[in-house]
């Protein structure tokens, strides 16, 4: 049973957060130390620890975190002008906390990598 991180608690509302959108598969919310104007997570409600921990059954949550993705962007002005997905996996990718999550970042011109 994988251990439970800081963004269980966010989903379940234990701890503040800027949650922005939640439904029965995923959250978003605002990162507390924004790279861009815009960083969002998206993650799925259920303890998925890194990509290499993803099952068939995970497919409607992370098929939802595109959708979301694609309407948060929109909502915060960045669908025209564009933004940056980014899923970090394990330590050469410098995943900091084990509960998968998809990084939204936009709002300005990115570099070539951003977090
Ligand atoms: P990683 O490096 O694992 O892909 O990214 C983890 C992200 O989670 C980082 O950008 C970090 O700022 C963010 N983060 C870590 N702890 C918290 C927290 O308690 N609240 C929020 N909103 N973001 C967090």
């Amino acid at each position: 049973m994988a251990e439970e991180t800081i963004f269980s608690k966010i989903i379940r509302r234990e701890i503040p957060a800027d949650v922005i959108y939640q439904d029965e598969l995923v959250t978003a919310f605002r990162d507390i130390a924004p790279q861009a104007p815009s960083h969002i997570l998206i993650v799925p409600n259920t303890l998925i620890p890194t990509v290499n921990d993803v099952k068939p059954e995970h497919e409607m949550a992370l098929g939802r975190m595109m959708t979301v993705a694609a309407k948060i962007a929109e909502q915060e002005g960045l669908a025209e002008e564009g933004y940056r997905l980014i899923v970090n996996c394990n330590r050469h990718a410098g995943q900091e906390v084990y509960h998968l999550h998809m990084h939204l970042l936009g709002g300005q011109a990115l570099g070539p990598m951003l977090t």
